[in-house]
């Protein structure tokens, strides 16, 4: 164990300033070796009301705070973590799986992309339009939509939290943040460098319960302006029509089925090494994770031979070891998704080169698997994986790889691999994807876009385009 694993807390309710308890609480596992290691709060409609009422009041006061000093406070929120990142990682990799480099690397991650949301705080723009007339002054202004619900899940607990808050805060709104009941210390642990920074009581919000009977009751609530959710398109759809149904604004960051070409005339070793990884990381459960590998024919058997390389090099392990490459699946639900997956493929004509199954027996440990000769009516070939399966196929010309990338309803992120440039730039036009990332994986930075299209969802989390779902655009026309 390395040292520095620490005790694992117990979450509460933060509501309207103060931690607090739940009508009724529930336990945490740890997914390496499935033991409590804690318990949670949840919230009933008494609290899920007391959190809106409070957002209600935190909206009132923080959007009269200017943006020069909410960014003050949103930088030293960054600050906080970044002083905290050995603890927090330790916490996440107890309540998550993953290992402690990745739990580290996240809340790094994470204060970096409030320091983009201070920064963008003050760059909130509106514009004056030249009037027909000169006594009239035409001025467009910016301003906060109003309290936020925000739904976040368990993959990346404090990341996939701190885009839709920040973006928030930045705007001048108020949260209520429902976030991951399986992996809920480290989110909290977020809440608390932003309270710590001093940011005011009812600003920022943070719930748990049922996630079904939460987002019903918040979606529905009058107080609340905008949702934000990141999870399953099925969820995602759910949401979005609640949303329609009380004209709430909408944010979805779904699923994707990510689709990576290797072309032959790539560095076809490197394209293998950097996707594996790429894969593999947070033992697959990553939206954005490449999932369907296409690769031409001709540079297939190479392709193959490094990946599944890579694949079975990979240290599988209790995150907090030192040297462990890939975590337990975060749940037991992704474990059973994983062998199912396996056993329908299988069941289809696959072959498994490496993993293929359960690795021990305590714990959601799933070996790295590669999948080949995977026909399109297997499920993995239509469902997202969210798990560390990767399935190989070939494609003979650039169009047969085109048709078979946008095949899905799914347009997330993609991938490709290739010396050409005039491949590069026509999958970079012909990819149906929110995201495409070509030649190296760089996805999911702060200061770059981040979100799909079809039914990967709308609205970006990252850019500057992640500050428009939460600003409102008033018109003012003034006679002199
Ligand atoms: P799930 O679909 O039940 O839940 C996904 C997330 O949505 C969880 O965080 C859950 O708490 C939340 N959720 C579920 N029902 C909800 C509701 N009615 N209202 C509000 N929130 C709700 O499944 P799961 O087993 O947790 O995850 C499985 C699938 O979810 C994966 O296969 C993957 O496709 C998707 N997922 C995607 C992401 C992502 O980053 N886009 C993250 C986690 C899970």
């Amino acid at each position: 164990m390395s040292s520095t694993q620490s005790a694992y807390p117990d979450t509460q309710l933060f509501i309207d300033g103060a931690w607090r308890a739940g009508t009724r609480d529930t336990a945490v596992i740890n997914p390496a070796n499935e033991a409590q290691i804690g318990r949670l709060a949840l919230a009933g409609e008494a609290e899920l009301a007391q959190a809106a009422d409070a957002a209600a009041r935190g909206f009132s006061a923080w959007r009269k705070v200017s943006a020069f000093e909410r960014s003050k406070l949103m930088r030293r929120a960054a600050q906080i973590l970044r002083d905290r990142t050995e603890q927090i990682a330790a916490i996440m990799t107890m309540e998550q799986g993953k290992p402690l480099a990745e739990a580290r690397i996240e809340t790094l991650a994470a204060a970096d992309i409030i320091d983009w949301f201070a920064e963008e705080a003050r760059r909130t723009y509106g514009r004056v339009i030249p009037s027909r007339a000169d006594a009239v002054r035409q001025i467009v202004t910016r301003e906060p939509v109003g309290p936020v619900a925000a739904f976040t899940p368990w993959n990346f607990p404090i990341n996939q939290a701190v885009r839709k808050v920040s973006a928030a805060l930045a705007a001048g709104c108020s949260v209520v943040l429902k976030g991951p009941e399986e992996t809920p210390a480290s989110c909290a642990a977020l809440v608390q460098a932003y309270v710590d920074a001093g940011l005011p009581a009812g600003v920022l919000n943070l719930v748990f319960g049922v996630p079904a009977d939460v987002s019903k009751y918040l979606i529905s609530h009058p107080t609340i302006r905008k949702i934000s959710f990141t999870g399953s398109t099925a969820v995602g759809k759910l949401l979005a029509s609640l949303a329609g149904e009380h004209m709430k604004r909408a944010t979805m960051e779904l699923g994707g089925h990510a689709p990576a070409l290797v072309f032959a005339d790539s560095d076809v070793p490197r394209a293998a090494k950097l996707l594996a990884a790429a894969k593999f990381r947070n033992a697959g459960q990553v939206c954005i994770s490449p999932t369907r590998f296409l690769v031409e024919e001709s540079a297939y058997e190479e392709f193959t031979q490094h990946f599944v390389a890579t694949a079975r090099a990979i240290k599988v392990g209790n995150g907090l070891e030192d040297g462990v490459q890939m975590g337990a699946l975060a749940n037991g639900r992704r474990l059973e998704a994983m062998e199912r997956l396996v056993a329908d493929a299988r069941e289809h004509g696959a072959k498994v080169l490496t993993g293929g199954e359960r690795v021990g027996r305590e714990g959601f440990f799933f070996a790295p698997t590669v999948l080949v000769d995977v026909p399109l009516s297997a499920r993995i070939m239509t469902e997202e994986p969210f798990g560390p399966i990767a399935p190989i196929s070939t494609f003979k010309s650039y169009d047969e790889a085109i048709a078979e990338a946008n095949r899905l309803p799914y347009g997330l992120a993609a991938y490709a691999y290739t010396r050409s440039g005039a491949t590069s730039a026509a999958v970079s036009n012909d990819i149906e994807s929110g995201m495409v990332s070509i030649n190296h994986h760089g996805l999911s930075l702060p200061e770059t876009p981040f979100g799909g299209v079809k039914d990967s969802g709308y609205g970006s989390e990252g850019g500057s385009e992640a500050m428009e779902p939460y600003l409102v655009t008033k018109f003012v026309t003034e006679h002199r």
